[in-house]
């Protein structure tokens, strides 16, 4: 499943995104593409300047930069888009209160406030995106959209029951061949009853659904959806088909979500459920969701981590080259036949195995196996039979 639930016991949200930050060693890529999110300051309302908190995108845009306590990616990028009827959200942030204040404040140097919110449009289900939309829509009224894939996540796990979880968590891991030791907490929490909270279990439950393709009915604007699961089922980026502020060539502004990021790969994990029996590719998903948004050409991109950016297509090539290249490497490692486990270990991460700490490690694991079931999908890999746990080699 994602990683926000797959780190019970000690760690839980070291990292929402965390993944990438924490485990993905891929973070060094495109960088020093800043100066196009400033540059095209200059275009929206005199009442506004650029604070720390805010920036100003031009065309009725905005950037509030809510923080993720506890965290290397630090914060959330929090837009916010006019429209005739009112000021409205793509995310919303962390649920913590230092994150609401910040939120507030950013509304309130944009000479609005959280009660003026007229909708609430979320990437993806993850809590640094969707965690405070249940308290802006209290404050406000505002309804709050979400991707059908995503909107049933966020059910599922408000409804599951954390023993569930965690003997799901458990047997998972035992099955891509985690060590006792590893798996010996979860099942003692479970024995003792004293099962930390999962994120996500007061998650707001959407009021709307974002299909795909379609346009968002926002007055006085043109916001399309365009599906890119991978990260999550149910990711969606945002196109505003609207002339860029500044002039600047391409088709129109985007808002990426966690898909495409300047910096950091985003995490890749499994998508599974305990009870869901669907067995996803979400590599194969995210692979084909980048290339139809270096088909988009958007002439810049305000993605939620990180800053702005232009030339997506050379980030998504970058993004594609990255995974071909672990791909590859992945299947060298399998030469000898792994477990996902033994696989994960094996893989270079931001830093050594031994470092890696235990939710982090989960969160790897869940990787492993995305990059293994793409691998045996292309026909580069295969599990050996009569193996258990099971072990996969090079094909
Ligand atoms: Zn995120
Ligand atoms: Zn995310």
């Amino acid at each position: 499943m994602t990683e926000d639930t797959s780190q019970p016991a000690e760690q839980t949200p070291q990292a929402p995104d965390g993944p990438s930050q924490a485990a993905d060693g891929s973070s060094q890529a495109a960088d020093g593409s800043s100066q196009a999110a400033d540059g095209s300051s200059q275009a929206a309302s005199p009442t506004t300047e650029d604070t720390p908190q805010v920036t100003d995108h031009g065309g009725g845009v905005w950037a509030i930069k809510v923080p993720i306590p506890d965290n290397p990616l630090g914060h959330t990028l929090v837009h916010v888009l006019d429209t005739d009827r009112g000021p409205v959200l793509i995310d919303t942030g962390w649920d913590n209160p230092a994150s609401w204040d910040t939120l507030v404040a950013g509304l309130a140097a944009l000479g609005t406030a959280v009660a003026d919110i007229h909708g609430v449009v979320i990437t993806h289900h993850h809590p640094d995106h969707h965690g405070l939309s249940g308290q802006v829509r209290e404050a406000s009224g505002a309804w709050i959209a979400m991707h059908a894939a995503d909107t049933e996540v966020v059910v599922r796990t408000r409804a599951s029951e954390p023993g569930v979880w965690f003997d799901y968590m458990s047997d998972k891991l035992a099955a891509a061949g985690a060590p006792e030791e590893h798996i010996a907490p979860l099942r003692a929490a479970r024995a003792s009853g004293r099962m930390r909270t999962l994120p996500g279990l007061r998650a707001a439950v959407p009021d709307r659904e974002i299909v795909p393709a379609e346009l968002l009915p926002l007055a006085g604007r043109r916001l399309r959806a365009i599906w890119t699961p991978g990260h999550t089922p149910g990711h969606v980026c945002l196109h505003l088909e609207e002339q860029h502020p500044a002039n600047l060539p391409g088709n129109g502004r985007l808002f990426s979500g966690d898909h495409l990021l300047p910096g950091i790969s985003p995490h890749i994990g499994l998508y599974e459920a305990p009870e869901d029996p669907r067995v996803t590719d979400p590599l194969g998903d995210y692979l084909d969701s980048l290339e139809r948004i270096g088909r988009l050409g958007p002439a810049e991109v305000l993605p939620a981590h990180q800053h702005a950016f232009t030339d997506a297509p050379a980030r998504v090539r970058e993004l594609l080259d990255h995974h071909e290249e672990r791909l590859a490497g992945l299947r060298a490692l399998l030469a000898e036949p792994l477990t996902p486990w033994g696989l994960a270990e094996q893989m270079e991460w931001n830093r050594p195995w031994e470092q890696i700490p235990y939710g982090s490690r989960n969160i790897a694991v869940s990787e492993a196996e995305a990059h293994l079931r793409r691998l045996v999908k292309q026909g580069h890999a295969e599990a050996v039979p009569g193996t258990d746990p099971v072990t996969y080699r090079a094909l």
